[in-house]
């Protein structure tokens, strides 16, 4: 593994693992690319309990990061006593309602990107890479996301969570269709923020860079063993092919 907390740290290390060399790069959205600070997705939860389920209840308590827009709504709603299989029995419909909010109010989105991302998506495709994204938001609230924030044409497609629940499923959906659109034998790198992230990219079989510009420190995330632990995206220039 290659930890860098200054971007000058294990520089030979570094030199083993090639963050330059693979086909396919697939990105979480937050944290990891953008931060938004607006709590338009965050209210898109509240809006849609009191819609679909009748209860006017917050997400106080309820881990958010790392996790999936589904399995966040089903949480709050068992704390709030509603049992999973009421929860799921309104899921589709709760999950198009976020979506909608979040859409008429995209205005209001203000995502701030992280410390060298244009920058890095800019090069990458530049070199010829295929970039997608692969998070835990459902689908048209992560388009709306990186759209708001001017970097929606970098990325040719997305694995969301309203296709596929968990993290792992998110991440192996999206590295095969990575593989179906460049050959089954692509090489495919994942880049996230949080533990649950490189936990998810390992459990696919694939290389994860951790990137500390989410919540985890670096000396966190490096304890899930990622092929490479940067403080920002802007780091990664710092090491020689
Ligand atoms: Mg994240």
């Amino acid at each position: 593994m290659v930890t860098a907390t200054d971007g000058k740290e294990q520089r030979g290390a570094a030199k083993r693992f090639d963050w330059r060399g693979f086909d396919a790069y697939l990105f979480d959205i937050d944290g990891t690319l953008l931060h938004t600070r607006d709590g338009v997705h965050y209210e898109s939860f509240l809006a849609a309990m009191e819609q679909l389920y009748g209860r006017k209840v917050g997400l106080e308590g309820i881990a958010v990061q790392g996790r999936t827009d589904p399995i966040i709504l089903l949480d709050a709603l068992e704390q709030a006593g509603i049992c999973e299989a009421e929860g799921r029995r309104l899921l589709s419909a709760a999950i198009s309602h976020m979506c909608a909010q979040v859409e008429a109010r995209a205005h209001e989105l203000r995502p701030e990107l992280c410390e060298g991302v244009t920058k890095l998506l800019t090069e990458l495709k530049r070199m010829g890479k295929l970039l997608g994204v692969t998070t835990g938001n459902v689908e048209r609230i992560g388009w709306a996301k990186l759209k708001a924030a001017g970097i929606g044409e970098y990325f040719c497609f997305g694995s969301f969570s309203d296709r596929n629940e968990t993290r792992i499923e998110i991440f192996r959906w999206g590295a095969e269709e990575a593989r179906r659109r460049l050959g089954a034998n692509a090489k495919v790198c994942f880049m996230g923020d949080t533990p649950a992230d490189v936990a998810a990219a390992k459990a696919c079989g694939f290389p994860v860079i951790a990137v500390a510009t989410g919540i985890f420190p670096a000396e966190e995330l490096a304890k899930g063993e990622p092929d490479m632990c940067i403080p920002d995206c802007e780091t990664l220039w710092s090491y020689a092919r």
